[in-house]
């Protein structure tokens, strides 16, 4: 049975089992005497940079997937609670389920991530396959699947976009997307598909921006479209998807891409529980924290991770990454504790590991440490294994197996663990209306 709150003044509620949540709730469920509720809309933790392995048939659902219940599962003074959080009451430190449920705690910790973002192109959020969560992972996957499917049943479909993927977002999130469907086409697709004309698959990368990872330095732009246009990538910069339709992709420039499949990696915003947690907002609608990030106005009230807007030492909120996630909520376990001995909060501090991204197997950009010291290549992907793997011991202990995986990938060249169609969404092609895609 797991143990109720203490009623002594140190029962913390944390909203969210992410990143930011987990670190919060690992470094509070080390004190005996603090009692902690984690409550979670799912009943695991997903491991965010790797949902595109998935999507891209490299990775199964549950190798990114961890049980909250079992990663608590040796603390007694930590309850898992499922449920949707719909709203808080600053005042009363509770929060009410959208099932009803209220509860209350000493303090509370917000750390509810972010949301696709669609900047209300037209039809986006209605055509799209976002990238942000595993069953948006797991739809995009059934897409891609399905659509070779078709393609092999009636290859003519080529010619209407069966085999066309167009990623929106030129961020780590859209070029790594597009870098592992080029290696899902070229290295896999082409050997399970042989009576398939593959070659005449095409990926279309798009973005608003002029350059492709518009945070990393110039050389990393042009090594990432270098690598990206190897694998056979278009690259459309400097122009806006105008609409996303069932059938097709207009973009702003006139141009019309026949498609099936369209990837959003356009952006993130706050969720909607940020809006409804009546605490103050800021940029992105996400909420403002104050350096040891209390919420100005709601004694007892933390927010942390990608829902917080973070103050960092040159005045601009830290990027939502997820060591950024990990270190906050870490931090605002330690400001708990400290209101609870009495002590002063210190600010938090964030420890830069760099920034990374991965341009399909056996390519990767990373700009590590304050001075942003370049890698390229194998060095780069090295630095991703590196700082992923330590990611990975924030969620849970054991690393050895994805740092085997990560070397794997890496050298072998191997294909794809997964190709299930079990969780199929069916394609119309004529004019009965198609299946919709996972909702956002
Ligand atoms: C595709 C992708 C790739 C990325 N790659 C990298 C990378 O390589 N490196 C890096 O550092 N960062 C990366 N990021 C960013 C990183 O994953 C996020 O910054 C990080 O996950 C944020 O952590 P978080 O705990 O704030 O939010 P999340 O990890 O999003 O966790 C939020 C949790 O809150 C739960 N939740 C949300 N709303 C509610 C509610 N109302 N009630 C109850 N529970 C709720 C969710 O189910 C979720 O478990 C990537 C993000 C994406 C989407």
């Amino acid at each position: 049975m797991p143990a109720e709150p203490t009623g002594n003044g140190r029962h913390v509620v944390v909203v969210g089992g992410g990143f930011a949540g987990l670190g919060c709730a690992r470094e509070l469920a080390r004190h005996d005497d603090v009692h902690v509720t984690l409550i979670d809309q799912h009943n695991y933790h997903q491991f965010q940079p790797l949902l595109y392995q998935v999507a891209t048939c490299q990775l199964a659902a549950g190798d990114i997937a961890f049980s909250l219940r079992r990663l608590f599962g040796s603390r007694p003074n930590v309850d898992v609670r499922l449920g949707e959080v719909a709203s808080l009451d600053p005042e009363a430190r509770a929060v009410t389920t959208t099932d009803g449920r209220r509860i209350a705690g000493d303090a509370v910790v917000i750390a509810a991530g972010s949301q696709p973002n669609f900047f209300r192109t037209r039809g986006a959020a209605q055509h799209a396959f976002p990238l942000y969560s595993l069953d948006h992972a797991k739809a995009l996957r059934a897409r891609i699947l399905g659509l070779f499917e078709e393609a092999d049943r009636d290859p003519s479909l080529i010619e209407r976009g069966a085999l066309t993927f167009v990623v929106v977002g030129a961020g780590p999130t859209g070029v790594e997307t597009a870098g592992a469907i080029a290696d899902l086409i070229h290295d896999t697709m082409s050997v399970e598909y042989h009576d398939l004309a593959v070659s005449a698959a095409e990926v279309h990368l798009v973005d608003l921006g002029p350059v492709l990872l518009g945070a990393f330095s110039d050389k990393a732009h042009d090594y990432a479209a270098k690598v990206l246009g190897r694998k056979g990538v278009r690259l459309h910069l400097g122009v806006a998807v105008q609409e996303v339709a069932d059938s097709h992709v207009t973009l702003g420039d006139g141009t019309t891409i026949p498609t099936r499949c369209v990837v959003w990696g356009g952006g993130i915003k706050a969720p909607d529980l940020a809006a409804a947690a009546g605490l103050p907002l800021g940029r992105g609608g996400r909420i403002d924290v104050r350096l040891d990030l209390t919420i100005e106005g709601a004694p007892g009230i933390y927010a942390v991770g990608d829902i917080a807007n973070i103050p960092g030492p040159d005045g601009h909120a830290h990027p939502q990454l997820g060591s950024v996630a990990l270190q906050s909520g870490t931090a605002a376990a330690h400001g708990i504790l400290a209101d609870l001995a009495g002590k002063t909060r210190k600010p938090f501090h964030y420890h830069d590991k760099g920034i990374m991204a991965m341009i399909g197997r056996g390519a990767a950009v990373a700009e590590v440490g304050a001075h942003r010291h370049e890698l390229h290549g194998v060095v780069a992907f090295s630095a991703w294994l590196g700082v992923h793997a330590m990611l990975m011991t924030g969620v849970r202990n054991r690393i050895d197996a994805f740092v085997d995986w990560g070397w794997d990938y890496f050298s072998s060249g191997r294909g794809p663990q997964v190709l299930d169609r079990s969780d199929d969404a069916r394609i119309a092609w004529d004019d009965e209306p198609e299946a919709e895609p996972a909702a956002v």
